[in-house]
């Protein structure tokens, strides 16, 4: 697959040395633009290769199941079926294009803020009205890969939450110009985190957005988000597949070739049974991911499906990471075994883009008709 040899031309140590450097790994992400990967989602009148989120999944899957972290880009694929969904006709034609070609990024969101949390709907971050301008007022936080973005959407109250009937109305979803904002209005301040993963503060201070940057209709922007939300949570799931798989694999030929007591580890049932565990968990999971792909390319409701795909797969992932490192004993914990990396880097999936929780709460009371717990 060509996704799978451009990735080899990219081993551990390279994706080892970024994350020791707590860099951003810019020459793969040259390479993946140049090979047209991150613009599989933009269709073809826009110079993209018109490709559903099924496709743009197995992207996602396979940098994390060859070693690397999409965490770096998956931010294109899930902003662009935000945009592509919702975007007016001039908003495709200005930025579709130059993002097929490479010259524009489109890889953050602006959703969290620090005291709303997971309680969206309480964000008070504002965007006021003023002739042809919004101006732009409050703070986000942990909002990701801003450092390497041209563009971001961003999510603010435009009418007080006291004035709507419902509290997902009066949001609105704006594009930003990352760098004009940065000079006029947005500052941006890193959090150093336990994975190598560029995220970060930002405040808005009498930031000016032109209006035409209104994504859809003003008040709507919860539920254009949402789109948005659960195309990322289904490539989520996906990127855990891939970890899934990478720690099963890595797991099973150290425990053929490692030996100890004059025989493979592996030969041992308490070694071998969890691997095998991990493994029917992952392919498991992958089938609830497929589902949650094909109903989101389908235009059909997909909630239930990409919050269950994503709860499945970063919990396959997560395990399959503890028992990877357990398999390995000691030299799991050695960095150029690459197995602490790739276990930092998976376990952040318990809590972001959704906590597990969450999920739970969603599941209990939309499938299963219990009371709201909040
Ligand atoms: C590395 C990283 C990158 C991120 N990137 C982005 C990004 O690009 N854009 C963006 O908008 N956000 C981003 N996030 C934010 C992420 O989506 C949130 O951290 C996540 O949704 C959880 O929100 P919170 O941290 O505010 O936790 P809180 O809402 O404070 O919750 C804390 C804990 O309490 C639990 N909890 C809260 N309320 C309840 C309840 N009613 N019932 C049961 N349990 C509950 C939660 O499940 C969680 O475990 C990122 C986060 C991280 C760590």
């Amino acid at each position: 697959m060509a996704i799978r040899s451009l990735c080899a031309a990219f081993p551990d140590e390279y994706f080892r040395n970024v994350d020791a450097k707590r860099g951003y790994p810019e020459e793969f992400v040259d390479a993946l633009i140049k090979a047209g990967w991150l613009s599989a989602m933009i269709p073809e009148e826009y110079g993209g290769s018109g490709l559903g989120l099924g496709a743009a999944s197995v992207i996602m899957e396979e940098i994390n199941r060859c070693g690397g972290n999409s965490g770096a880009v998956h931010g294109q694929m899930y902003n662009m079926g935000t945009l592509l969904r919702n975007g007016s006709a001039e908003q495709k034609a200005r930025y579709l294009p130059p993002i097929a070609r490479g010259e524009l990024r489109i890889q953050s969101m602006a959703v969290t803020e620090p005291t709303a949390g997971t309680d969206t709907t309480k964000i008070k971050t504002t965007a006021t009205r003023r002739g042809d301008r919004y101006v732009v007022n409050g703070q986000k936080v942990w909002i990701s890969r801003v450092q390497h973005s041209d563009l971001m959407i961003l999510l603010a109250r435009t009418t007080p939450l006291a004035e709507v009937a419902k509290k997902s109305e009066g949001m609105s979803i704006f594009i930003v110009d990352v760098k004009e904002a940065m000079s006029g209005g947005m500052s941006v301040r890193p959090i150093p985190n336990m994975v190598n993963h560029e995220t970060n503060e930002l405040f808005f201070d009498n930031l000016e957005i032109p209006a035409e940057n209104l994504i859809g209709e003003e008040g709507r922007g919860f539920r254009y988000i949402l789109d948005g939300l659960n195309a990322e949570r289904t490539l989520i799931a996906a990127e855990c597949i891939g970890d899934g798989y990478w720690f099963i694999e890595r797991a099973s030929a150290y425990a053929t070739e490692r030996r100890v007591f004059d025989r493979p580890i592996g030969q041992n049932q308490g070694v071998q049974f969890p691997i095998a565990e991990c493994y029917i968990e992952v392919e498991a999971a992958n089938l609830m991911r497929f589902k949650a792909a094909a109903l989101f390319d389908a235009n059909a409701p997909c909630g239930a499906e990409a919050n269950m795909a994503k709860y499945l797969a970063a919990k396959a992932s997560w395990e399959a990471a503890n028992v990877c490192l357990q398999t390995h004993g000691g030299f799991g914990f050695a960095c150029e075994y690459d197995i602490e990396r790739k276990f930092r880097e998976t376990r952040l999936y318990q809590v972001a883009p959704i906590s597990t929780n969450m999920i739970f709460s969603y599941v209990a009371e939309h499938l299963l008709g219990m009371p709201r717990s909040f």
